[in-house]
């Protein structure tokens, strides 16, 4: 399967910033990369992004993605972005379930589970997040966790999770510098393909990404394991050289 590289800047950046982060990824891109490649940026720069491929060809090589997405289709949602909008912007993907957005924003299970199809009906591919924190994996509570978080979004979404990009995303491992072992994210990542192998039978269209403090130096590593299918890259992404990097781990 194509791997898939997406990075997350989260809530950084500016026009001057991004503009640079960009020409700099697009001057070390190689031409026909072996994998896919996606940036989630924050909502107000997708113009930004859109004007940019304009401008330098190359970056079309690499998809847009969202945050976030609405659950909501339009109406009284002040600060929510429905899926239609992001899709007027070109956006291929927008991640749902964060941990930032699951621990600050209450998003419960049930919500993921309903931006997942309100991406998938405006056709958006959501990258669903599911993870433990580190209490539940100290409480040996990892596999429970994750196949309750992805249980949800089977159960809303039916035979649509075929078109699902799946995230394993420890909580413990995101922005701290530690990293699960290839071999722990991949025994998470082979209880996921199970649960759902279970739930479709084009369960080989589905992408498991592994998210988490990926760098340039560890992604050789993870991305050589069984069901590691990609990466959702968030400080990394920020630096070109360090993504390009992990675009490159990718390709080999
Ligand atoms: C993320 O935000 O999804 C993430 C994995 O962040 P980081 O790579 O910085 O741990």
């Amino acid at each position: 399967m194509k791997k898939l590289i997406a990075g997350n800047w989260k809530m950084n950046g500016n026009l001057a910033a991004n503009e640079a982060l960009l020409r700099d990824i697009a001057a070390g891109l190689p031409a026909q990369p072996a994998c896919a490649v996606a940036v989630c940026v924050p909502a107000p720069y997708m113009a930004q992004f859109k004007a940019m491929v304009a401008a330098v060809p190359v970056l079309s090589g690499i998809d847009l993605g969202a945050q976030d997405v609405s659950s909501q289709q339009s109406g009284a949602f002040t600060g929510e972005v429905s899926a239609a909008m992001l899709k007027e912007f070109g956006c291929r993907y927008a991640i749902v379930g964060h941990s930032e957005r699951r621990h600050y924003h209450g998003e419960t299970d049930a919500v993921v589970a309903d931006k997942a199809k309100a991406a998938l009906a405006a056709g958006i591919t959501p990258i669903v997040c599911v993870g433990e924190t580190l209490a539940e994996r100290e409480a040996g509570q990892t596999g429970e966790v994750v196949k309750r978080q992805l249980a949800a979004v089977i159960h809303t979404n039916g035979h649509c999770i075929s078109e699902i990009v799946l995230a394993y995303e420890p909580v413990w491992a995101i922005g701290t510098g530690k990293t699960a072992t290839p071999e722990e994210a991949q025994a998470v990542h082979a209880v996921l393909r199970t649960q759902l192998k279970a739930a479709t039978d084009q369960v080989a269209r589905v992408k498991i990404l592994y998210g988490g403090s990926m760098n340039a130096s560890n992604a050789a590593s993870l991305l050589a394991q069984a069901d590691i299918d990609g990466g959702l890259i968030g400080g990394a992404s920020l630096k070109a050289p360090d993504f390009l990097k992990i675009i490159a781990a990718a390709n080999a």
